[in-house]
């Protein structure tokens, strides 16, 4: 299945937990369920929502990166997002046991949008663990 995500800003973290949760279809078991977002300027990662730290993050990202001065800007002008995005990676797993997402007390699944304000699609996939023997 997949979803959509609205981002407010250009730097956005956005908390999708919920629609992931909602995500795992009735009838899973044991498994893993992968998050992709499908862009090349978005990431996807586990960390707790706070929202200090989510400021915390957004500081983080936009400081390692230089703004500009990188050859694809002469294209679209957005190499900043694309590399704050390749370090973030565009897919995560979690597991899935007795049919729940076996995520830590304070793990989020959290959607980075680098080149916002946009609309992502985020992908959901579950796969049962007695298929992969
Ligand atoms: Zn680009």
């Amino acid at each position: 299945m997949e979803f959509t995500v609205s981002t407010d800003d250009r730097l956005d973290v956005v908390d999708v937990t919920d629609r992931v949760v909602g995500a795992v279809p009735e009838n899973a078991d044991t498994g893993t369920l992968t998050v992709f977002v499908e862009h090349t300027t978005a990431g996807v990662v586990i960390n707790e929502a706070e929202p200090r730290l989510l400021d915390d993050v957004r500081a983080f990202l936009d400081g390692l990166v230089p703004d500009e001065g990188w050859n694809h800007d002469r294209i679209d002008d957005n190499a900043d997002s694309h590399l704050r995005a390749l370090l973030l990676g565009p897919s995560t797993t979690v597991p899935v046991v007795d049919g729940s997402l076996a995520l830590g007390r304070w793990q989020s699944v959290l959607v980075i949008d680098c080149d916002g304000p946009r609309e992502r699609t985020v992908r959901v996939g579950y796969t049962n663990a007695s298929t992969e023997r």
